[in-house]
């Protein structure tokens, strides 16, 4: 484990030590977004009687990732996987932008549409959905939603006649870490028979969807998914079937990925499997949409949390430090057990002083042993295990950047401690 004492964010890490792959992107991004999420930290920090975690969200970097999209993946409309962090000025945002969105549920699509987001612009994501979310879509003139099984399609066509159907294809998950495949997607030996069937129920198949698995690690997975779908696209045109659509999921690495997988590389893998199997000569007529989560906002919200509490062990090498905060696997750092994570703290305060986020960074040997505990009874709640920390104090605060993506939608008030706090910053002007 490793714990990165005073860097700030990928952007204020010295570049020499990023992999090759993140240093242009960081060097782009420096120049906006540091100084203003520090300044947000260092401001409320300061407040009287400050105690309470909380996030730092930088809608600029929201803003630039979505450039990003557009200048590497032209060919692909990002629709947003509200799930992954539904903060509401994020959705806002996203939608003045252009994008589309991934919801899941009926509490999402109501979300979206309430701003004002177009219902040909929603995807109902979701392979297996409760009837009444169904009548929903309906009701609200979203149309294009997925299925993977055979009673999904009685279902559109009893509850939805009109709907878009997108068959969910099973894709090699292995290489992510959050294995979707082993809850959706229908297997190829089953796509042809699900093609016949929509056909004899009447369900309108306007194309195919795949997810690689959330947190993918190996950029080859989107050129064998792509493949796939291709496979998918022919067996319907030999139906005499015309599809339409092609949705390339989530999975999208966000910038500063602990996987070390750039969006850079994935885009360009992708891009080159798109004009390999739909070449836009012979495709122009399929639009290709996507449903990225974790790429837009996870380096856009940085967490603080105060130490309210620690405990001084003595060992035989010296000693060593546990430190309580005041969020935890329970809350936002939830993302330990669902998601996989690794989160590293770098300190922005010790003994009372702020510590430079341009300072050189402290070597992994000075310090002190150290664990980071959340704040509740339990000891499952454990967010740091084993790392390296100079000697803090009751009341200093560390920081934890790259939150933005499956932690505050899923935290709870687990033995009565809040969820954290959002403060906004826009280092961009793009909303605020
Ligand atoms: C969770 C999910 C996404 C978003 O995945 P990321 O890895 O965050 O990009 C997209 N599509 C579907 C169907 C999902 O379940």
């Amino acid at each position: 484990m490793q714990i990165i004492a005073t860097a700030a964010t990928n952007a204020d890490r010295p570049l020499h030590e990023l992999p090759p792959k993140l240093q242009a992107c960081a060097a782009a991004s420096s120049r906006q977004s540091s100084g203003s999420v520090r300044q947000a930290l260092y401001a409320a920090i300061a407040q009287p009687d400050a105690e309470d975690a909380f996030f730092v969200a930088d809608l600029g970097e929201v803003q630039r990732q979505f450039a990003q999209w557009a200048q590497l993946l032209p060919r692909v409309q990002p629709f947003f996987a509200v799930k992954c962090n539904p903060d509401p000025l994020v959705v806002k945002l996203l939608a003045r932008l252009g994008a589309g969105f991934d919801c899941a549920s009926k509490a999402e699509l109501q979300q979206v549409l309430h701003e004002g987001v177009a219902p040909q612009n929603i995807i109902y994501a979701h392979p297996c959905k409760p009837a009444s979310h169904v009548r929903f879509a309906r009701a609200s003139g979203v149309e294009m939603m997925t299925f993977d099984n055979a009673d999904e399609l009685i279902k559109m066509q009893q509850l939805h006649p009109g709907a878009k159907a997108v068959l969910r294809i099973l894709t090699d998950d292995s290489g992510s870490l959050c294995q979707l495949g082993l809850k959706f997607g229908a297997a190829s030996e089953s796509t042809l028979e699900l093609l016949r069937t929509a056909q004899r129920l009447g369900v309108d198949v306007v194309g195919v969807s795949f997810h690689v698995g959330s947190g993918c690690q190996s950029e080859a997975a989107f050129g064998d998914a792509v493949m796939r779908a291709r496979c998918v696209f022919d067996q319907a045109a030999s139906l005499g079937m015309r599809m339409t659509l092609l949705d390339v999921g989530g999975g999208f690495p966000g910038r500063g990925d602990q996987s070390g997988l750039a969006f850079a590389d994935v885009a360009s893998v992708l891009a080159a499997a798109l004009d390999c199997h739909f070449p836009v000569s012979h495709y122009s007529h399929v639009r290709v949409i996507a449903e990225p989560g974790r790429y837009f906002v996870a380096s856009a919200f940085s967490l603080a949390v105060n130490i309210v509490a620690r405990r001084c062990v003595a060992r035989a090498d010296g000693p060593a430090f546990m430190y309580y905060v005041n969020d935890g696997v329970y809350g936002s750092f939830n993302c330990i057990m669902f998601d996989h994570q690794h989160p590293s703290p770098r300190v922005l305060t010790c003994a009372g002083q702020l510590v430079d986020a341009h300072a050189k960074a402290a070597s992994s040997a000075s310090g002190f042993e150290s664990s980071v505990w959340g704040p509740t009874c339990d000891s499952i709640d454990c967010i740091v295990p084993s790392g390296r920390l100079p000697e803090l104090q009751v009341g200093d605060w560390l920081v934890f950047d790259g939150m933005g993506a499956y932690t505050i939608c899923a935290a709870s008030r687990f033995n009565g401690f809040k969820i954290s706090d959002v403060v906004y910053v826009d280092t961009e002007h793009a909303l605020l």
